[in-house]
């Protein structure tokens, strides 16, 4: 059973749909990926799983529980955990400070010691830069401090808005490896992303957006093999 699901979501913005009874879910265990071409309603479906936005129409549920008119904050202590398109970190804290802070925010129900902040820095390639401001970190550092902040809520689900963006294609490998760890270890994560490297690499089952529409669904060989997948995104048919 997935972890974290939405059944039949519709959300409308006036009079555009931009998402029609939409239907997924974020098993534990694995990357899901969620890609689909600009303004196809990946960034409107993040919201609505982490309760910034309201569907119009449908349901989503974390563990089995309807959590559709939950605030945002009241998911993450049922163990939810987002990163952000756009970094926010607290830029005048040090990266150490940053993830020290974010361990007081965990959830109240979760079982044993808070977690080191050190380590979870050094979990995610960091410990070099514990002392280093945030504001002073290149994106993809940033992106990877922003991983251990997350982290440090314990979470069970973990979502991941566009975490490639700004990161190279070594850093993007290294970052691909340490989600696959995290799956294996029972994290349930979904991964809005563009870089189809990553998707590609990291991702176990993949759903594609168009217009609003889940357009294809599968495992990633099988949806970069669909034609309609490849006309509508990745541009060849
Ligand atoms: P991107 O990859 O560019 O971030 P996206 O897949 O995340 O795109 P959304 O941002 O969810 O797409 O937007 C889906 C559609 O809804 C787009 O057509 C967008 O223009 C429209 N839209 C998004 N937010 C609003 C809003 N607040 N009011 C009106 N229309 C909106």
């Amino acid at each position: 059973m997935a972890l974290l699901e939405i059944r039949d979501v519709t959300v409308r913005y006036g009079g555009h749909v931009a998402l029609r009874e939409v239907t997924l879910g974020v098993e534990a265990g694995r990357v899901t990926g969620l890609i689909g071409p600009n303004g196809a309603g990946k960034t409107t479906l993040f919201n609505v799983l982490t309760g910034l936005l309201t569907p119009g129409a449908g349901r989503v549920l974390l563990d089995g529980e309807d959590v559709t008119r939950l605030a945002p904050y009241r998911r993450a202590r049922r163990g939810m955990a987002r990163t952000f398109q756009i970094l926010e970190l607290f830029g005048q804290l040090t990266a150490l400070e940053n993830v020290a802070l974010a361990t007081r925010l965990r959830r109240r129900t979760a079982a044993g010691e808070r977690p080191d902040p050190g380590a979870l820095l050094e979990r995610v390639g960091l410990s070099a830069f514990a002392d280093r401001r945030a504001d002073t970190l290149p994106t993809g550092l940033g992106r990877r401090l922003e991983l251990a902040r997350a982290l440090a809520v314990r979470p069970r689900v973990l979502l991941l808005d566009e975490p490639a963006s700004g990161q190279d294609p070594d850093e993007t490998a290294a970052f691909a490896d340490l989600l696959g760890e995290l799956a294996d270890e029972g994290l349930a994560i979904l991964l809005v992303e563009h870089d189809m490297t990553l998707v590609m690499r990291v991702c176990a089952h993949l759903y594609v957006l168009d217009f609003g529409t889940l357009m294809a669904e599968g495992d990633p060989a099988s949806v970069r093999a669909d034609p309609r997948v490849r006309e509508a995104y990745l541009g060849t048919s």
